[in-house]
């Protein structure tokens, strides 16, 4: 084995992964005394993992921005939701796979309830704010899904989220508790009679290539580190396509064959191999979080890579072959049903129809660099949302993106998808269909006794002021020249979160097969489900993946 360094250096605490996850666990820790070292296989530019990159969402429960707005939460409305969202199954009698997964999302509650925004603030992050309603749900008695909106957004997105963690770093580094080592690719725990004590891994080559995109996998020597705790902080699987499809749950149909990449390919999974090597366990690996309004990047950072589009409820949806999806599957309402329902068509895309008074309110795009106003906390640039014309990100797609088509009649549109439909997989759409499915909605969002979902949901979203200040354009025809051009679509399935992972109780230490923590070691964020091995269940109702770092993060960072 090459000698390094950090063969003999010793520290409290080794955490893996430089993720948010990871961060706040360091940070924490640090706090406390502890001395730290974080091991990153990744380069100093990659610090934050996907947080950096994320909208910077997060899951509140019955804050000072929601009721400004109006929107009357509770601790009781919230488990309500999350419990008929997550549809937890697996108890004792079925395994115990949730028996953790229970025990964290009563938690989180708790802290997104109480905690969570007191932190923040001393923290120096605020928030916007315009509250989101991300997945809306079906609004069926004990349906999934919010009943009110709760998605708030950080001011500064992604990036302002992770900044006060890498301040807190930096003096810790400057002031010896903490060291980074970035480079060092951890592939094995070390353990002595049980215990885990420390990680073995390899040193990769220095890489310079950007923030995002692949680095070398060059192996220049080994190394090895002791400490008397280690935190798992490695993300989920979402990178690799292969992975995802070997755990595609049977429930969900067959796995997409084409599907963008919706974080980097760093986001591989490894750590949850190594930390089951050692002796904890996998639960919930079946349930994952994909999304089916993935757009190709015309700007790609790494390969393959998708954007996701943050819809409003305007637009129609159709599958591959051009008819309408069945409620509850809209735009922002069920990303789950829908994705059970694409699959099962056997449909490897599907299509948004709309105008572009629709795409000039209704689009966001996922991410911090899709976001410079919100990223840049610039309040000029933010005015421009309410003006006329689409965001300048949403508008860069128009031009340049492979998945859109701009048509100024209905036929010029249907000639469109015929033509991308059938270069991206061979599928034709039925043009009857979609001029059907048109009328369908649109005599539909004409009539204000109709009750068509979609039409209702519609006009209840105008009701709330975030969604119509922000939101959701004034019903409309789609056919209605007025708001031309006509606008069509190609949406693909994106990967991004992982649900389970390794089980850990409320300190945040993994557990084994026995239900027993693995002495020594500790798993946050992705890796560890977002608390538990999966508090989501089946399913999210977003802003709860960065929540779930911070809060895993926070509760191991007390416990090492
Ligand atoms: C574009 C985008 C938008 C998003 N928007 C939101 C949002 O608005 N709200 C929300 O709640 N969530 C959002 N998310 C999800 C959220 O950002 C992630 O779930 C979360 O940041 C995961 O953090 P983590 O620390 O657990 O893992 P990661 O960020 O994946 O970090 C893991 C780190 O571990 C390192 N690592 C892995 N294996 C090893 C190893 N063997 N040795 C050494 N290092 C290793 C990796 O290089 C990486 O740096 C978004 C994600 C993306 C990509």
């Amino acid at each position: 084995m090459t000698v390094h360094d950090t063969d003999t250096a010793s520290t409290d605490v080794i955490v893996v992964g430089s993720g948010l996850a990871g961060l706040v666990a360091a940070c924490t820790a640090l706090d406390r005394g502890r001395t730290v070292t974080i091991v990153e296989q990744e380069g100093p530019q990659c610090i934050g993992g996907q947080a950096f990159w994320s909208f910077g969402g997060l899951f509140l429960v019955d804050s000072p921005e929601q009721r400004r707005l109006g929107i009357e939460d509770s601790l009781e409305l919230a488990w309500d939701d999350w419990d008929h969202t997550a549809g937890f199954d697996r108890d004792e009698d079925a395994g115990g796979e949730d028996l953790w997964a229970r025990r964290w999302a009563d938690a989180y509650l708790d802290f997104a309830h109480r905690d969570l925004r007191p932190w923040l603030r001393e923290l120096g992050v605020s928030l916007f704010p315009v509250v989101g309603h991300a997945e809306r749900g079906a609004r069926t008695e004990g349906g999934h899904g919010n009943t009110v909106p709760r998605f708030h957004i950080v001011w500064g997105t992604g990036p302002g989220l992770v900044a006060p963690f890498t301040r807190r770093l930096r003096d810790a580094v400057h002031d010896g508790s903490a060291r980074l080592v970035f480079r060092h690719r951890v592939t094995e725990l070390l353990t002595d009679e049980g215990r885990v004590v420390g990680v073995a891994g390899e040193r990769l080559a220095p890489d310079v290539t950007v923030r995002g995109e692949p680095s070398s996998r060059e192996v220049v020597g080994e190394f090895a580190l002791r400490a008397a705790s280690v935190v798992v902080a490695t993300g989920g699987i979402g990178g690799e396509l292969d992975r995802v499809r070997e755990l595609w749950p049977a429930s969900l149909g067959s796995p997409p064959t084409e599907a963008v990449r919706g974080v980097p390919v760093h986001v591989d999974g490894a750590g949850l191999r190594i930390a089951e090597a050692a002796g904890a366990r996998l639960v919930n690996g079946d349930r994952m979080w994909h999304y089916t309004e993935g757009i190709k990047n015309w700007d790609p950072i790494w390969p393959d890579h998708g954007i996701r589009i943050l819809p409003g409820p305007s637009s129609l949806w159709l599958d591959h072959r051009g008819h309408r999806l069945p409620s509850p599957n809209y735009p922002g309402f069920d990303t789950l049903s829908t994705l059970k329902h694409l699959r099962e068509v056997g449909a490897e895309h599907s299509w948004f129809v709309l105008t572009r008074s629709i795409i000039e309110k209704e689009f966001t795009l996922s991410g911090s660099e899709q976001n410079p106003d919100l990223t840049g906390r610039s309040i000029p640039q933010l005015a421009k949302r309410v003006l006329p014309g689409a965001p300048a990100p949403v508008q860069a797609f128009l031009d340049h993106g492979e998945d859109f088509i701009v048509a100024d009649s209905l036929t010029e549109l249907l000639d469109g998808m015929e033509e991308l439909g059938r270069s991206a997989d061979g599928s034709t759409i039925d043009r009857a269909a979609v001029v059907a499915a048109l009328g369908e909605r649109d005599n539909a969002v004409d009539d204000p006794a109709s009750t068509d979902p979609q039409a209702v949901e519609i006009r209840r979203a105008r009701e709330y002021l975030g969604d119509r200040l922000v939101r959701t354009a004034a019903p409309h025809r789609i056919l209605d020249e007025r708001h031309w051009p006509l606008i069509a679509v190609r949406l693909r399935t994106l990967t991004r979160k992982t649900l389970g992972g390794i089980q850990t109780d409320l300190d945040s230490r993994a557990l084994g097969a026995d239900g027993e923590p693995v002495p020594g070691l500790f798993a946050v964020g992705e890796a560890a489900g977002f608390g538990g091995g999966g508090v989501h269940g089946y399913r999210a109702l977003e802003g709860t993946f960065l929540g779930g770092c911070l809060h895993t993060g926070l509760r191991a960072g007390r416990a090492v």
